[in-house]
């Protein structure tokens, strides 16, 4: 169960048993046996969560402990030519992509652990994301979730906006079945992402934030529920994909200059950047090094193998860990040991930045906001002391692919010290 019972940054603990159920159906059976067993029930999707929320956390609890590990439910259903869809709980952000792509949309979130195979709910459990500075973080008022009432009994809840039936088992069968007809499907029940983040994230003048975690703005049943509910289907909207955008890389060794850049682009762009990342010179180092296989490895695998692949990782750590005698985290020393085999990966231009400048900022641009971004850079940098260059398509994909191997690198190089990763790496929504 170790690879359960342990999460991918943070929390490891014992439990009494993981359920692997392939239908919500099941799912919902494995609930009703837990509550009548009245264990505590810990919902898992892809375990890739920043929280501790997907697995226990110490052993310090005062019930035995079983984890519902959904991740063998990945159905992802189509509605509304393409402009919805309805996600059951073990469907990932990558295979989302795979789903939309043909039909020319896109899922809202964009995040780097799609990669690895991060699910649609735990962004949504989570209200993870909100780098997508016109999306914002993952949000939905539209599922098919339980809780337990003061009874102490299972209560089925059909927000999803579409006539499932009357009984849990009914809705349940839906589900699994992907039984809706048009006519039971209401158009506009809900908001099915956070509609209104574009204008907020404007605001810049305010006391608060656009983005922090736990944002009483954001937390609507199952969204922002983080474990506390049990969820069975979202309904979340689809996006257009986004055509030719453009990423300038911007150094600079003054973070008011950044302030500066990140005011202007909120506040006066007529097009609102898609999302900026922000990484200091030690990230850049750290992931550099430390993150050179994970970037390596996404670069060139293909991205639908990506998951199976870290999967297959996780099981060699846990046999390695099984057999005591190596050092922890084995399969990582290895594979960092073999990407050091590898010539320089990163643009020439991201390194000659890196020796002159200290804080760097990726600015990525929609297609139609490419030339007000760049002339605003231009004049800004002719009186400012740090610079900037456009990326060509894969300077701009290997920035990006860079920052985001920045978080797990400084986990590995720090052991899990949070702060390591909070301080060094941020994005412009929330800075
Ligand atoms: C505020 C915030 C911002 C983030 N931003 C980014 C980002 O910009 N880029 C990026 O790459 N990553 C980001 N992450 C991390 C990313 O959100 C997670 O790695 C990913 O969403 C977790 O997905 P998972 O499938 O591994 O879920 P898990 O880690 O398995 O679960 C996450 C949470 O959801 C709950 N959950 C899962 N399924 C269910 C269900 N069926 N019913 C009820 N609860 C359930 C779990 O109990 C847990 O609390 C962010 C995380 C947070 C908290």
């Amino acid at each position: 169960m170790c690879r359960y019972r342990t999460g991918f940054r943070f929390g490891e603990g014992k439990a009494l048993a993981v359920v692997r159920p392939g239908t919500v159906s099941e799912q919902w059976k494995a609930l009703e046996a837990c509550i009548a067993a009245s264990v505590i029930v810990i919902t898992q999707a892809s375990n890739t969560g920043l929280t501790d929320g997907s697995t226990p956390d110490g052993n310090n609890y005062d019930r035995d402990i079983v984890i519902v590990s959904t991740s063998r439910m990945k159905k992802v259903y189509v509605i509304e030519q393409g402009k919805q869809v309805i996600c059951l709980p073990g469907a990932t952000l990558d295979q989302l992509e795979h789903v939309l792509k043909p039909l020319g949309r896109e899922r809202h979130s964009v995040i780097g652990f799609s990669r690895i195979g991060a699910s649609v709910f735990g962004g949504v459990c989570n209200n993870s994301g909100g780098a997508r500075l016109q999306l914002g973080p993952a949000y939905t008022q539209m599922a098919v979730f339980t809780q337990v009432g003061a009874a102490g009994k299972l209560h089925l809840v059909n927000h999803l906006g579409i006539r499932l039936g009357d009984t849990p088992e009914d809705v349940l069968r839906r589900l699994d079945r992907g039984e809706f007809p048009e006519a039971d499907i209401q158009p506009d029940a809900g908001a099915e992402s956070d509609r209104n983040y574009v204008t907020h994230v404007r605001e810049i003048d305010t006391h608060t934030p656009a983005r922090f975690n736990a944002d009483p703005r954001r937390l609507y049943e199952t969204s922002g529920s983080a474990g506390k509910l049990v969820v069975f289907a979202v309904r979340l909207d689809t996006f257009p994909i986004e055509q030719d955008a453009k990423v300038f890389y911007i150094g600079t060794n003054r973070p008011e200059e950044l302030t500066d850049i990140r005011r202007h682009a909120l506040h006066v762009f007529t097009h609102l950047p898609i999302s900026g990342e922000y990484l200091h010179r030690d990230a850049f180092d750290i992931a550099e090094k430390h993150g050179k296989d994970t970037f390596l490895t996404i670069h060139y695998l293909d991205t639908s193998r990506l998951p199976a692949s870290f999967a297959l990782k996780n099981r060699f750590d846990s046999f390695f860990d099984r057999l005591g005698f190596l050092p922890s985290n084995f399969t990582d020393r290895v594979m960092q040991a073999m990407s050091g085999l590898f010539p320089s990966h990163l643009p020439p231009l991201m390194k000659e930045y890196r020796n002159k400048y200290e804080r760097h900022l990726l600015l990525k641009v929609p297609a139609e906001g490419a030339p007000e971004t760049k002339a605003f850079l231009e004049g800004y940098f002719a009186k400012a002391s740090g610079g900037h260059f456009e990326c060509s398509d894969e300077e701009g994909n290997k920035a990006f692919l860079h920052r985001f191997a920045a978080a797990g690198a400084a986990v590995r190089y720090g052991g899990t010290t949070r702060r390591t990763h909070c301080v060094l790496v941020c994005s412009v929504a929330h800075p």
